[in-house]
């Protein structure tokens, strides 16, 4: 027995407490956005490098009454900004395992278990996500770097391609590659693009239709346009203002007709692949060459949780895998180090396995439906309102608000600032959260709905919230 193994009852047993305390509130408690301000959070947390050591458990019951007031009620059932899920139960409770068992999943070797758990979650995910069976995958911290690990390949194979070995040689003196993607595009890949090298400028970022579709008109005169540059096309399933999803069936096989590799970001969207209702909106998406989602949005595992696969699984594995003397890698079993960028990493399959059979299948694709359904009712039921306007009805979970200022004679000016004042006072009101945007050159405010938690009864509350603000303010 290690003599230690007392220190660390107090401090998981307070964590416990605190934990239990946290979650079960629920968000009629606490405001859902922050109340401390900046001040107030560096004047409990912003303390002078210690000296000496401090209690454990002191030092967990001080981190949370630090925090308290700093922190978003993201996780519950009335946040409906950016693209953020929540935690289900099982899945928060195997990320605490995680961290309890504290496993290098860089390899076979240093963690049987999380390697195969990790085979078993990523065999799941295509499954769920209507990849291709032989695609390789990978676990990733978040959709920015499944992108990155996607894209590593997509150099790699690309230049290949042309005769060019991008391990060995780089990208000093190598062919150009371009990439093609819609207006639409997420930030996300453009630094993907900053960190593989392949420059902002060679991104074209092409017209789209009133979906938010990428044009194929404008595709292919750009595939034309230069017929036999490498070519990295990089389409959308389920951008952040529309939900909009490319036509796949019909951008991919051209895409392919140049030898370009087709990337989807589907950072949420891919899950629409696990809804019947939803799922004819990736229709041809299991064409494309490499795709990215997320676990920590619409699967709601805790953070730090992307998904990455590659059809070809040679291309991906001789992008990434290294050999070094003091590395014993498997020949049976998988290695996750030969397709993630990280070298010693979290065990992050352990929160997946646990989402997925919390939830199964069925779960899923209710979790998905139930969101979409509640988005189109806070939508629909605020633009209702007196003074309110839906911008974008959602098709999946994502949707567009915008108010009016009641001032005789308001200009559309006007009516960006009330937008935002609108969307102020809801935060300040801490009974519903939603971020703003400006979308074609309007201030909106979005709509998106990822969190296992939201409810019907949520939607009613949020409606009711904003009517009463919208009266107070006409
Ligand atoms: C959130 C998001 C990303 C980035 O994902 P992270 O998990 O935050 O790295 C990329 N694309 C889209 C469409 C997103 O919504």
């Amino acid at each position: 027995m290690n003599p230690n193994d007392a220190n660390f009852r107090k401090p998981l047993e307070a964590a416990l407490h605190h934990a239990l305390t946290y979650l079960e509130k629920g968000d009629d408690g606490d405001s859902i956005a922050a109340t401390a301000t900046l001040a107030e959070l560096r004047a409990k947390l912003d303390l002078p490098l210690p000296d000496g050591g401090v209690d454990a458990t002191t030092v967990v019951d001080e981190l949370v009454a630090g925090v308290d007031g700093g922190l978003l009620r993201s996780r519950g059932g009335r946040f409906f900004a950016w693209v953020i899920g929540g935690s289900l139960p099982a899945s928060l409770a195997a990320d605490w395992m995680t961290s309890v068992w504290d496993q290098n999943a860089g390899l076979y070797c240093t963690s049987p278990a999380a390697a195969v758990v990790e085979e078993t979650a990523g065999a799941w995910l295509k499954e769920l996500l209507q990849v291709p069976r032989e695609a390789s995958f990978a676990l990733v911290t978040g959709c920015q770097m499944a992108h990155v690990t996607c894209l590593v390949a997509a150099r790699h194979g690309l230049l290949a391609a042309k005769g060019w070995d991008v391990v060995g040689e780089g990208l000093a003196g190598s062919p150009q590659i371009r990439v093609l993607t819609s207006g639409e595009v997420h930030s996300s890949t453009m630094r993907a693009v900053r960190l593989l090298g392949l420059g902002e400028k060679h991104v074209a970022k092409l017209g789209v239709d009133a979906q938010g579709r990428l044009l194929q008109s404008e595709l292919e005169r750009e595939l034309v346009s230069a017929a036999r540059a490498p070519t990295l096309v990089v389409l959308q399933a389920g951008d952040l203002h529309m939900g909009a999803y490319d036509d796949f069936r019909t951008l991919i096989p051209l895409a392919k007709r140049y030898g370009a590799w087709v990337h989807i970001d589907g950072a949420f969207g891919l899950w629409a692949a696990a809804s019947a209702r939803h799922r004819h909106r990736m229709d041809g998406a299991e064409l494309a060459d490499s795709w990215s989602t997320d676990g920590h949005k619409w699967l709601n595992t805790p953070y730090d949780c992307g998904y990455a696969f590659v059809r070809d699984a040679k291309v991906h594995r001789d992008s990434l895998a290294l050999r070094a003397s003091y590395v014993t890698m498997s020949d049976a079993a998988r290695d996750e180090m030969d397709w993630n960028p990280e070298w010693s990493r979290r065990a992050r399959g352990f929160a997946t396995y646990a989402a997925i059979r919390e939830l199964g299948r069925d779960g899923i694709e209710a979790l998905i439906d139930r969101c979409c359904e509640h988005a189109h009712g806070i939508v629909m039921g605020v633009g209702a309102l007196d003074g309110a306007e839906v911008v974008w009805e959602p098709t999946i979970n994502q949707g567009m608000l915008r108010f009016f200022d009641p001032a005789a004679g308001a200009s559309d000016g006007d009516h960006d600032v009330y937008t935002e004042r609108v969307i102020a006072e809801i935060l300040r009101s801490g009974e519903a959260f939603f971020s703003g945007s400006t979308w074609r050159g309007r201030k909106v405010m979005r709509v998106s709905v990822c969190g296992w938690q939201t409810s019907a009864e949520d939607v009613a509350k949020v409606v009711a919230c904003v009517a009463e603000i919208l009266k107070r303010r006409a």
